[in-house]
């Protein structure tokens, strides 16, 4: 179709166009003409006089014959309402779990029609249950598979998400927890699952030692094969009980990472054992609204007293909301 549009040289075209993205008159309906020295970008309206005074030298306005833009469908677009899933590497996982099989197979059509990284669908059969922190899954459609590849801030995580924890919604929490390391601290990763956080601090700020401690012997498995895969320096991935293993590192830790939100409570004498004086401890919990920090901070304290050491909190936050009034919250407390 004709439209009016700016005819520039291909090799000063790219501040043209970033020029009209900015003034919100690029066509983005119709695909940018091309031929061997100039590009074509289309108009939605005429620019009024002086919006392209910089480049008046270069440009032309003039009609050119334009092909519309082909637009991918979406899931929606072959379902008539949006689907809610959440991506792992290429498998999607459906959130709605009281769906019926009929219905799951229509998404997890549309889906694989729809979104070339998605190669599997799964319906989650169970919550995250148990000590390990897993979930069991139905193959809905695709490749019958519960491992893959995620990726996050340049890093690779493996994982079979049936055998152990995972999940790319706390990949803003774990960049947030970056800001807190320099270079040559030593970080305890209590409940290290994959690696998601180790991986991520080893990488990405030079740490003298990380020590990842994880009890579910798949979720060591894939620690290891992901801190090779990371090429992550300065990781020892250990194997046990994060109660047990913490006797071997006492007092050795600038930071202790505490991520195991129902539970932690309960090893709190073992992260105070852990700091060294003036360390820190990344505490996760579970907490309703009315009562978001106060009890947790009284369980840090209590676990430092008990230990002749007093506590200094320097930030308390909402990681995600978790249920109906009921928050993931992580609060940093300095053990001095
Ligand atoms: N930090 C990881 C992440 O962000 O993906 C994993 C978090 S997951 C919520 C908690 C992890 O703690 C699970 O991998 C589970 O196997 C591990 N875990 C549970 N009890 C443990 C214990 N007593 N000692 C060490 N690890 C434990």
């Amino acid at each position: 179709m004709k439209q009016q549009c700016v005819k520039v040289l291909k090799k000063k075209g790219e501040p043209v166009r970033k020029m009209l993205l900015e003034l919100e008159i690029l066509d983005n309906s119709l695909k940018i003409g091309v031929d061997e020295a100039f590009l074509y970008l289309p108009l939605s309206r005429k620019p009024a006089p002086g919006e392209l005074e910089s480049f008046l030298e270069e440009t032309e306005l003039i009609a050119f014959d334009f092909e519309l833009q082909q637009k991918k469908p979406a899931p929606e677009d072959l379902l008539g309402f949006s689907p809610s899933y959440e991506v792992i590497g290429d498998i999607a996982l459906l959130e709605d779990t009281d769906l019926d099989s009929q219905k799951a197979s229509r998404i997890a059509d549309a889906l694989l029609r729809t979104q070339p990284n998605i190669k599997t669908v799964l319906k989650p059969l169970t919550p995250v249950i148990g000590e390990f922190r897993v979930r069991e899954f139905e193959v809905v459609a695709g490749v019958p598979t519960t491992e893959t590849i995620h990726r996050e801030y340049g890093c690779r995580y493996k994982v079979d998400i049936s055998r152990a924890y995972f999940t790319p919604r706390l990949s803003t929490e774990r960049s947030r927890i970056l800001s807190w390391i320099k270079e040559g601290d030593t970080i305890v990763d209590m409940f290290a699952g994959v690696g998601p956080y180790s991986i991520l601090l080893a990488k990405s700020k030079k740490p003298s030692k990380v020590i990842a401690i994880d009890k579910n012997p798949d979720a060591v498995h894939y620690l290891k094969e992901n801190i090779n895969l990371n090429s992550a320096k300065n990781i020892e991935a250990i194997e046990g009980d994060a109660r047990e293993e913490a006797k071997k590192f006492a007092g050795t830790a600038d930071h202790v990472v505490m991520n195991l939100p129902h539970n932690a409570h309960e090893f709190l004498d073992s992260a105070v054992l852990l700091t060294k004086p003036g360390g820190i401890i990344h505490y996760y919990g579970i907490t309703p609204e009315d009562n978001l920090y106060e009890s947790s901070i009284k369980l840090i304290r209590g676990a430092a007293e008990r230990a002749g050491r007093k506590v200094e909190v320097l930030e308390k936050r909402v990681v995600r909301s978790y249920a109906p009034h009921q928050y993931n919250i992580c609060i940093e407390a300095r053990i001095i």
